[in-house]
């Protein structure tokens, strides 16, 4: 049994991970930190083996260093910080071996879309990224939008500047990437209509993020 602490887990995510993993044979939900339930992350980390956390970009860096610290592996769903920073206090701060892994994006058909968009850069390099989510998401453009941008790039795509953000209720998270070339165009899309969507991948990051060969690795498709 791994067991598992869940930060942020009166969020809209958290309470969903607190589900899978009461649902998974092979893990135990160790504790609950929010502070909408008056508890804080010191107490729900006894114990635990490894953290999941779905906060805000405030928060998560110092919840998954507080975790590290403690020699308990994190795993972050939560996006919009500053990933370098979090890379070099993992570095510093980390005790016992505890790994931190992140993913702008734990829904296999976003990572799907992201490396099919890569595939397509070289051969159509202009594009637009739209990336539509529900109202209250704090950070634009998401996680997954900046990550796709990059992988984009570095794939020889010219992504134009800038990546639009769309913000309504009714979303969960969807994406488009728009290749146009001569005389057509390439639309790439996926959509989460369920933050079930999520939740095979942060399953797969609990059970993994122990035997990852480096202290600090981000994105799914490595455990993939
Ligand atoms: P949410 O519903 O607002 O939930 C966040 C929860 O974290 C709230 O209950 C909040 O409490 C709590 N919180 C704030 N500070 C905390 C702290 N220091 N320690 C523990 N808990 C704290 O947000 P959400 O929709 O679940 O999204 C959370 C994050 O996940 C966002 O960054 C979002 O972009 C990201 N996300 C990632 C993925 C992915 O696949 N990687 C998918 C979906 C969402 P208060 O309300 O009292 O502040």
């Amino acid at each position: 049994m791994i067991r598992v602490a869940v930060s942020g887990a009166a969020g809209r995510m958290g309470q969903a991970v607190c589900d899978a993993v009461g649902e998974a044979d092979d893990l135990e939900l160790a504790g609950r930190a929010d502070p909408a339930l008056d508890a804080p992350l010191a107490d729900a980390i006894d114990g635990a083996q490894v953290v999941v956390d779905f906060t805000t970009p405030d928060a998560a860096p110092h919840n998954a260093l507080e975790a590290v610290a403690a020699g308990v592996h994190a795993v972050v769903g939560t996006t919009g910080f500053d990933l370098e920073a979090l890379r070099a206090g993992v570095a510093r701060e980390r005790a016992d071996g505890a790994n931190c892994f992140v993913a702008p994006n734990f829904a296999i058909g976003a990572v799907l879309m992201m490396r099919m968009a890569r595939e397509a850069a070289p051969h159509m390099p202009e594009c637009e990224i739209v990336e539509l989510h529900y109202e209250r998401k704090l950070d634009a453009p998401s996680g997954t939008a900046k990550r796709t941008a990059e992988m984009i790039r570095e794939a020889g795509g010219n992504v134009h500047d800038p990546i639009h953000s769309v913000r309504l209720p009714g979303l969960v998270a969807h994406q488009e990437v728009i290749f146009g070339g001569e005389g057509q165009t390439l639309t790439i899309r996926h959509d989460s209509t369920d933050r079930r969507s999520f939740m095979p991948g942060v399953v797969l990051a609990v059970r993994r993020v122990a035997d990852l060969p480096e202290p600090f690795t981000v994105g799914l498709e490595h455990l993939l």
